[in-house]
């Protein structure tokens, strides 16, 4: 059984294409609903891992090592998720929290430049991830890389509508779950003004 994307699978959304599958699960390793953060200890993370870059190791063609990660890896890698989530969301950045990753060019059989992650650890993973929103930006599809609009959601996941509009990772669920709390609240409001026009009247 494959566990490509397993943080992104577990929550019912289709993976973003190619290597940015990879930054798309990073977030949704995070804890939804009655789901366990992925990032929470070594043993749920390693198991995450595993699957994350055996994919991302199959759509980049990049030998992978996976990285033993410590809990001290795990804290820099949840305080990275808030960082990227926070470029996801378009939250103004401060330059902090990136830390320093590198990672170095190499070439494919083929001919194509790639960009291999170094070190070890959470900068290993960083890394990578930084790789792909850094190729994502140039080609176009970062931009469709969202964060769900539900507050008690916040899933990521990727639009693949025309005209890049999307705000729910499914319309149905987290949507109709929005604009129903939206017409309670207008309710409240409508209540609220006729029975205070009713007192001062
Ligand atoms: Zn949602």
């Amino acid at each position: 059984m494959s566990h490509a994307w397993f943080a992104t699978q577990r929550y019912g959304i289709a993976p973003a294409p190619c290597g940015l599958g990879l930054v798309q699960d990073f977030l949704n390793t995070v804890g939804i609903h009655d789901y366990p953060d992925l990032l929470d200890n070594t043993t749920l993370a390693d198991e995450w891992a595993a699957g994350a870059l055996a994919a991302w190791s199959a759509v980049r063609g990049i030998d992978v090592q996976q990285p033993a990660l410590t809990e001290g890896d795990l804290a820099k890698l949840r305080s990275l998720r808030d960082t990227i989530a926070k470029l996801v969301t378009g939250e103004p950045m401060d330059g902090r929290g990136t830390g320093s990753v590198s990672a170095s060019f190499a070439l494919s059989d083929r001919g194509d430049v790639r960009l291999e992650p170094s070190g070890g650890g959470w900068r290993w993973l960083a890394a990578a991830l930084w790789g792909e929103i850094l190729l994502g930006q140039q080609d176009g599809t970062w931009r469709r890389l969202k964060q769900c609009h539900n507050h008690r959601c916040r899933s990521t996941f990727y639009d693949r509508s025309k005209n890049n509009s999307g705000v729910w990772h499914n319309v149905k669920t987290c949507g109709n779950a929005a604009n129903l709390r939206a017409s309670r609240a207008r309710r409240r409001e409508r209540d609220r003004a006729s029975s205070s026009a009713t007192d001062t009247g």
